[in-house]
């Protein structure tokens, strides 16, 4: 009894001296590749080896070369339009000034008459904003920055119908799958577990479902 109380004294004492020592730091997370027989590191953030990864998106270039060639078409066509259309405005607006049928205003900013004018929408030419050259930066800045918000508040609702639309699917799943995606969008950051209510596990359940549907297992 008398060694065991000694031991355990020991023991104690041992611990309080490590105390002074800085804490170990964790061990690195090593996380290998996802795909089926390969057995190299994961990329960071990703699920599978850089190799793996490449190899995926060259599969699903390829699966989806017709689409991605169309929509390269497309945004080629609306680029030449959109400089045909703003050139065109450009030239009404030149003609205009030149008939006396539009004036040249003052600068929105500073009142200034030296100015230039600015046309958001070609098909809208008449509604011209006019700035000195010292506030242009100031207005093509707002407007970029108004363009940015348009495209947040679009991509925000892109993400809502998109989610509306997986969690719809979800609850049609076979209970045994429905079971599966609910598992995994638990998991939070750090081995946390999530409530079906944060916001992050529904982030999670409809990036698990489309993960799963894009690899075919839905
Ligand atoms: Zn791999
Ligand atoms: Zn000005």
């Amino acid at each position: 009894m008398r060694r065991g109380g000694k031991h355990i004294f020991v023991r104690i004492r041992a611990l309080d001296e490590l105390d002074d020592l800085p804490p170990p730091s964790p061990l690195p997370l090593i996380r290998f590749c996802g795909a089926r027989g390969c057995k190299r590191r994961a990329r960071p953030g990703g699920r599978h080896c850089s190799g793996c990864h490449a190899a995926a998106v060259r599969r699903w270039r390829e699966a989806h070369r017709h689409e991605l060639a169309v929509r390269r078409r497309d945004a080629a066509a609306s680029r030449d339009d959109d400089a045909r259309a703003r050139d065109s405005a450009r030239a009404k607006l030149a003609m205009a000034l030149r008939r006396g049928a539009i004036q040249r205003g003052r600068c929105v900013d500073c009142g200034a008459t030296d100015v230039i004018g600015l046309i958001a929408d070609p098909a809208r030419w008449r509604e011209v904003v006019w700035v000195c050259r010292e506030h242009r930066q100031a207005e093509l800045e707002r407007r970029r920055d108004a363009t940015a918000q348009r495209a947040a508040d679009a991509k925000q609702a892109a993400w809502y119908a998109e989610r509306t639309r997986a969690l719809a699917a979800i609850e049609l799943l076979p209970p045994a799958e429905w079971a599966r995606l609910h598992a995994l969008a638990a998991r939070g950051p750090a081995g946390t577990q999530l409530s079906p209510g944060a916001p992050l596990y529904v982030m999670n359940l409809v990036r698990v479902y489309k993960a799963s549907f894009d690899r075919g297992e839905l």
